[in-house]
């Protein structure tokens, strides 16, 4: 038989911890599940300098460990190690399905945030693990005073590229276009560090070596000549992609796979909100999640008291 809860939160990210702390407070019994532990993607990043409150800066780390306990001890009920694959909806209550467990709810929030986006080409695949990483935080260690290229010019390759000119020798920053996405302060520190050369116009083609990441492959997206760049490793930060498979038809998505939600973060089926980087929306921060993570849990709060 499914387990009741009034209100479940999909996600132990930002959102979903934010989502939780108001919910219990407002004196819904709710349940999070997380797919591993909680945390969610602030936990690969080696520092947060635009969280209000740290002016000096804090670990993604030690700031979810803060997001988590402060949850915890306000009451909330967080299930670790519970991959949902499945949500339907009965007309009056949501079912939830896990690999282990099943769940029912009279709400759902849904916060389960984004993935690495892949480049897809040649070697990608072949070498994760092997040179290929999507998190400098987790595997930069493993290449000390050697080569590295970070593919991206993003916010999250460049900080990570920062974070990584630490510890390896060089970092060459791959991108496809010449001039960077990533917030004026970031490239202001990248452009003054001697450890990072950037490759503009350039776009990954292949990567390859023997056993373990030897070279990259790039070409220029102007001239059409390939390069050859020699490093030990492949730091890939070419965006996110939400993980909402398990919704089915529940929800509107965007081209990109973003869900849609209205003003009140609810989306086509009534109960049923997003929080966080899952959604479509313009800013993805961890300030945006807290603030969609309370928005949500208020609407929720209130849909669950109509309906008791
Ligand atoms: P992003 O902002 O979408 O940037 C992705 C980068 O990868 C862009 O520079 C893009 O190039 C490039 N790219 C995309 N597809 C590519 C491909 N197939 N081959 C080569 N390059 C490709 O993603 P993100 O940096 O992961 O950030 C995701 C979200 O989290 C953003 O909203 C970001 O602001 C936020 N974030 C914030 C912080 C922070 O505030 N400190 C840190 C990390 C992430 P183009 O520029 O040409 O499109």
């Amino acid at each position: 038989m499914a387990e009741f809860h009034e209100a479940i939160i999909i996600g132990g990210g930002p959102a979903g911890l934010t989502a939780g702390i108001y919910l219990v407070r407002g004196g819904i019994d709710t349940l999070l599940l997380e797919r591993i532990v909680p945390g969610g993607t602030p936990v690969n990043t080696d520092r947060v300098e635009n969280y209000p409150g740290f002016p000096e800066g804090i670990s993604g780390r030690a700031l979810m460990e803060r997001f988590t306990s402060h949850a915890q001890s306000c009451g909330l009920a967080i299930k670790e190690f519970a991959e949902v694959v499945e949500v339907s909806y009965t007309g009056n209550t949501f079912l939830i399905t896990t690999t282990s467990h099943q769940f029912e709810s009279i709400g759902l929030i849904i916060a389960t945030g984004t993935e690495p986006a892949k480049m897809n080409i040649p070697g990608e695949r072949e070498f994760v693990g092997m040179g290929i990483s999507y998190c400098a935080t987790c595997d930069g260690a493993f290449f000390k005073n050697m080569d590295v290229a970070v593919i991206g010019g993003g916010d999250a390759a460049i900080e990570e590229s920062l974070s990584l000119a630490k510890i390896v020798k060089k970092v060459y920053v791959v991108h496809r276009r010449d001039r960077l996405r990533a917030q004026k302060i970031l490239q202001e520190r990248a452009f003054r560090n001697d450890k990072i050369m950037f490759l503009w116009n350039k776009k990954p083609i292949e990567i390859g070596g023997t056993g373990q990441v030897e070279y990259l492959i790039v070409e220029d997206t102007l001239t059409g000549e390939r390069t050859t760049v020699h490093v030990s490793g492949v730091f890939v930060y070419v965006g996110s992609r939400p993980n909402t498979s398990f919704l089915g038809n529940l929800v509107e998505r965007d081209e990109a796979g973003f869900i849609v939600t209205d003003g009140n973060l609810c989306t086509k089926t009534k109960g049923l909100f997003v929080a966080g980087d899952a959604r479509k929306k313009t800013l993805r921060q961890i300030a945006t999640a807290v603030g969609d993570g309370a928005l949500a849990a208020v609407n929720l709060e209130r849909y669950i008291v109509e309906e008791r």
